[in-house]
């Protein structure tokens, strides 16, 4: 059996007043296409894990997530479409929204566990599933070397040459991915990654360590609205504006937080004139569910 989704994540240009004035032309990848729920990152993180586990006979994967987790809801979809049992380890007590309703949907069994525990993953692994011999471990967020593979390959995706590429970072492991990919087909494209949470500076170290070769790229760590999930109005509006002018739908945690950056980047003269810019939608349009109330 091949564990594949075909990939459908076309390029949509951004256009917008100051990208005009200063010249500029930004691109969306849209990744948020390739699936409904194995959306973005999450199927590219997914597929040569789901490959090993297969290669290793394993029939049931277990992994990490908090009660929103994209990864989580991934995990569980991916599960059932390509015949394995999905057990998701759900971090802190006990609740109930639309993200964790889907897993179980697809077949995900959910074992809520509290902070103190959660931390050790492989203990919590062991403890339960010491005797299930088909038990695959999948880290939090697939982060992995084959996650970091299966990232790489969105580079071969792309038409031409970008000046510049953006993309936002929650493990670092799709960022870790795509400079890994410019790398191998040696493109001068400078990569830029959006932390999104506060003190994003140790996101450097987590993605050098994916790295056979060190690199240079950018790393922003100002767009953060406050920390994780958190959001100002400020990016709320520019949300409504920017799913109401371009009919591409996009989430506060992540995508919104890279876009803006490259628009605020754009209004303080940081790209030359004539640059070409490109912004991964990484997906997670899913996550909106639950956050009406901040809109
Ligand atoms: C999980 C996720 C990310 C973060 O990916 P990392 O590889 O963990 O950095 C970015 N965007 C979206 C929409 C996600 O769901």
């Amino acid at each position: 059996m091949s564990f594949d989704l075909e990939i459908f994540s076309p390029i949509h240009a951004w256009n917008h007043q100051v990208f005009a004035e200063k010249k500029l032309k930004v691109f969306i990848k849209r990744d948020d296409l390739i699936h409904p729920l194995i959306s973005g990152n999450k199927w590219r993180k997914l597929k040569y894990i789901l490959q090993e586990a297969h290669r290793q006979q394993k029939s049931h994967l277990v992994t990490f997530g908090g009660a929103f987790s994209n990864h989580l809801l991934a995990t569980a979809a991916a599960g059932a479409r390509f015949g394995f049992k999905t057990t998701g380890f759900v971090r802190g007590e006990e609740v109930q929204n639309n993200t964790l309703f889907l897993c179980r949907l697809h077949g995900m069994n959910l074992i809520f566990t509290n902070r103190e525990h959660y931390k050790n993953k492989p203990a919590l692994f062991e403890s339960y599933f010491v005797d299930d011999t088909q038990a695959y471990f999948i880290n939090e967020g697939a982060a992995s070397p084959e996650a970091v593979k299966g990232c790489s390959e969105l580079i071969n995706e792309l038409p031409t040459v970008y000046d510049h590429i953006f993309c936002a970072c929650g493990t670092g492991t799709t960022a870790a991915g795509i400079i890994a990919g410019l790398q191998q087909r040696q493109l001068p494209s400078l990569f830029h990654a959006i932390p999104v949470f506060k003190n994003g500076e140790f996101m450097r170290q987590e993605i050098n360590n994916y790295l056979d070769t060190p690199t240079d790229y950018e790393l922003h760590t100002a767009y953060h609205f406050g920390g994780y999930a958190k959001t100002t109005t400020g990016l709320i509006n520019f949300i409504k504006s920017f799913v109401a002018s371009t009919g591409i739908l996009i989430e506060p945690v992540y995508t919104a937080k890279a876009l803006y950056a490259v628009l605020d980047l754009a209004t303080r003269d940081y790209f030359k004139p004539e640059s070409n810019i490109l912004v991964i939608h990484s997906g997670g349009i899913f996550g909106l569910l639950g956050l009406e109330h901040k809109f």
